[in-house]
């Protein structure tokens, strides 16, 4: 656990006691602060309770004189609407802050190497901070992936925090500043939190505030307004800037090209890596991601080698096209946080021939914009609510309605497995909540089916 020194003998108020909320309030109780937390669900209250947490409704308790309201991300704190707690606690001028910033503020020996964009943060995050276990560097990763920024391990002079940041996040690190920021990509996403695309971008460029040499910033510059985010920094001349593409050649970057990543940054480009030994990261989606975390890695003085050995040995993330068996050559893919067309369409851009199981609580224009990739798909199984709708929309490509998981895990691998090709991919372009709690417990019963699958095949060798 992290002590937060800076907080000892102050009064602290804490909003939303799930996983972070709940070790920040742990380890500011530890540290000697005074702590009063509030969560509006009972259960979470009742945890908090059994750890000892002191407990006080923060929407009727006087907040004045409370040194910071520490906040989970998740909590509205101004769009669409403020919690009424961020509300009282705006109004009396307090800071709204989060775990995070209260790591950074007790660990400031210590390097933080942030991550952000709209899609690949995580797989970014867990690349770095595999290459840097890889190099032997006392490295911590947490944040928004994993475990919660107050229950890592203190790190000194030598060691480096790999945080994941999400946009909300990034609203409630007021005195962050990062030895190394990175933005991937961006595109809309929870414009509701952020008043519109604008409040979502600024709250992103966050990532890269109070920047001075020898801090750098990696910023890939495939879409647009990171491009341009790009160009402003390079323009301010305030750190050293790294651009990234996962889609070719950039000049003083780190990129992906021909199926190598190269290395630009001091003049001549030079190849370091094969991404074709990397089968966890596929994908020009992954390579973008591949390239900035080689890019941090590079910038941190780890060798063009280790982070290419690293990379081959990564071992990806589960849910994210996760092999997770094979059976006769053919090889199961759970993507199941693949929850929407867009995430989908980087799935079914990877393979040439496609078992398809899709289907769920449907999202805002279902996958009508995966038409591009329907010549790859052998046959589609359709599960859950939006069965009906996909039907139509696949027309006269194959399809079954399969109704549930395990009837369409059993149809895709008996004809996968006649077609003597192709992978059984589970990509749902959907929520899961129609049939599940979530998708990982989604992808988690995707991942038991195939494996039970794989091991007759084993039994009956
Ligand atoms: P995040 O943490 O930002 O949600 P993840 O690393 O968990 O991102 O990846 C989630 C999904 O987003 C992946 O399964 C893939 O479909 C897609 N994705 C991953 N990296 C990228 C990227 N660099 N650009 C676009 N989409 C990506």
């Amino acid at each position: 656990m992290i002590h937060i020194a800076s907080f000892a003998g102050k009064n602290v108020a804490v909003l939303g006691l799930g996983k972070s909320g709940l070790a920040a309030a742990r380890a500011l109780v530890a540290s000697g602060a005074k702590v009063l937390a509030w969560d509006d669900n009972a259960a979470s209250r009742d945890a908090a309770a059994a750890a000892q947490i002191p407990l006080a409704d923060l929407r009727t308790a006087d907040l004045s004189g409370m040194a910071a309201l520490v906040m989970s991300p998740g909590i509205p704190h101004s769009f669409p609407a403020p919690h009424d707690v961020a509300a009282r606690a705006k109004a009396l001028g307090i800071d709204l802050i989060s775990d995070v910033e209260l790591l950074m503020r007790s660990r400031r020996d210590a390097s933080f190497i942030g991550i952000t964009g709209t899609n690949g943060k995580s797989t970014t995050t867990a690349l770095i901070g595999h290459i840097l276990n890889a190099a032997k560097r006392a490295t911590q990763i947490g944040g928004n992936i994993g475990t919660a920024a107050l229950s890592l391990e203190p790190l000194g002079q030598d060691g480096i925090y790999v945080i994941e940041m999400s946009s909300y996040q990034l609203e409630l690190v007021p005195t962050a500043r990062f030895d190394g920021a990175v933005l991937l990509n961006i595109s809309p996403d929870h414009l509701d939190r952020h008043g519109g695309m604008d409040g979502y971008v600024a709250a992103k460029r966050n990532i890269f505030r109070d920047q001075k040499s020898p801090r750098f910033a990696v910023v890939g510059i495939d879409d647009d307004i990171s491009a341009s985010i790009y160009s402003d920094l390079v323009e301010a001349g305030e750190c050293i800037v790294i651009p990234i593409s996962g889609q070719g050649g950039v000049q003083g970057g780190v990129y992906a090209q021909r199926g190598g990543l190269w290395d630009s940054r001091h003049g001549e480009p030079v190849r370091f890596a094969s991404l074709a030994d990397c089968p966890t990261l596929p994908g020009t989606h992954n390579a973008q991601n591949a390239a900035a975390a080689a890019a941090v890695a590079l910038q941190l003085g780890v060798s063009a080698k280790t982070i290419a050995e690293a990379m081959k040995s990564f071992p990806g993330l589960a849910h994210r096209q996760e092999r997770v068996a094979e059976r006769d050559g053919i090889v199961f893919v759970n993507d199941s946080k693949a929850t929407n067309a867009d995430s989908t369409a980087k799935a079914l851009g990877c393979y040439p021939r496609i078992h398809w199981i899709v289907g769920g609580r449907a999202k805002a224009g279902g996958i009508e914009s995966l038409r591009g990739f329907f010549p790859r798909i052998a046959k589609a199984y359709l599960i859950g609510e939006a069965a009906d709708d996909f039907a139509a929309t696949l027309g006269e490509i194959p399809h079954e309605k399969c109704g549930t998981l395990d009837k369409a895990v059993a149809a895709a691998w008996s004809d996968a497995r006649q077609d003597g090709k192709g992978v059984v991919l589970l990509s749902p372009a959907c929520a899961s909540f129609d049939q599940f709690k979530s998708f990982e417990h989604r992808g988690d019963a995707f991942r038991d089916l195939a494996r039970d699958i794989a091991q007759q095949g084993s039994a009956a060798a």
